[in-house]
């Protein structure tokens, strides 16, 4: 009998052990995933949102509202800031399929409101005689209107490195400098997480950047300290989740094409 019991014990306690025994399929998952279709080398994938292809800037408004230099201006602007679609018509160029800046009209800015994006954008420094620094090709993509990536001839033109093209402006320095010359077409490929603000203003979580340069890894999702300030410390106004997009006007005559941007 005691043989017995201690039989059928062995057999209860290798079929417990047998059954907790991990299978592959245990850790397997399936969803039903959206189906894009990728883009032919700069072209934009199937679930893009174009904002220009080379025919008109219809996406883009003459800026609504400039925030200014440091926070004491923008801090009551930040919270006034909304994606409305009825400004003026953007006063830059169409030429060529590119778009040129129209050097003292402003900044543009998308018509539709953004959060979380990716976005794809490439642009052209055009060569100018005589000019060096902040003031050679200068332009930048704006993220809700704030947040800029810089845009600026960085081929053997040296300036403050977090004020140097793929810097997240005078907050971060890029991992390194993959600038091409003037005349040649760059890219941008960006990666930016919005900001999160509860219900009360107060921040959840920073906005985060990553960008790739020329198909090279420049910011490696990197933490802001708030809006893109000119003069002094930036830190974080409560705003709208979605807001737009904004090209610089820093006075040059900057070449942009082939703009898309993925809704994250
Ligand atoms: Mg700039």
């Amino acid at each position: 009998m005691k043989k017995l019991s201690l039989a059928i014990c062995v057999i209860l306690i290798t079929s417990t052990v047998y059954a907790q025994q991990p299978v592959p399929e245990a850790t397997e998952l399936y969803v039903e995933l959206q189906k894009v279709t990728p883009g032919n080398g700069a072209g934009a994938p199937s679930d893009a949102i174009i904002l220009f292809d080379g025919n008109d800037l219809s996406q883009w408004q003459s800026q609504k509202r400039g925030l200014g230099a440091s926070m004491v201006d923008m801090k009551d602007v930040i919270p006034l800031l909304r994606a409305e679609a009825d400004g003026e018509d953007a006063p830059w160029f169409v030429e060529n399929g590119e778009i040129v800046v129209n050097p003292g009209t402003g900044y543009i800015e998308t018509r539709q409101g953004f959060g979380d994006v990716q976005l794809h954008i490439e642009w052209l420094a055009p060569p100018a005689e005589g000019k060096s620094g902040q003031l050679y090709s200068n332009s930048g993509v704006f993220f809700m209107g704030m947040y800029e990536v810089q845009v600026l001839n960085s081929y053997e033109n040296p300036t403050y490195n977090n004020g140097q093209a793929s810097s997240v402006y005078k907050q971060h320095i890029p991992l390194v400098n993959a600038s091409k010359p003037v005349g040649e077409w760059q890219t941008y490929d960006i990666i930016f997480m919005s900001p999160k603000f509860s219900d009360k203003g107060t921040l959840v979580s920073p906005a985060r950047v990553t960008v790739f340069h020329n198909g090279v890894l420049v910011q490696n999702n990197v933490e802001l300290l708030g809006p893109t300030c000119y003069i002094g410390t930036p830190y974080y106004v409560a705003h709208e989740p979605k807001l737009p997009i904004a090209l610089q006007d820093h006075g040059d005559p900057m070449r942009f094409r082939n703009i898309w941007l993925r809704e994250l």
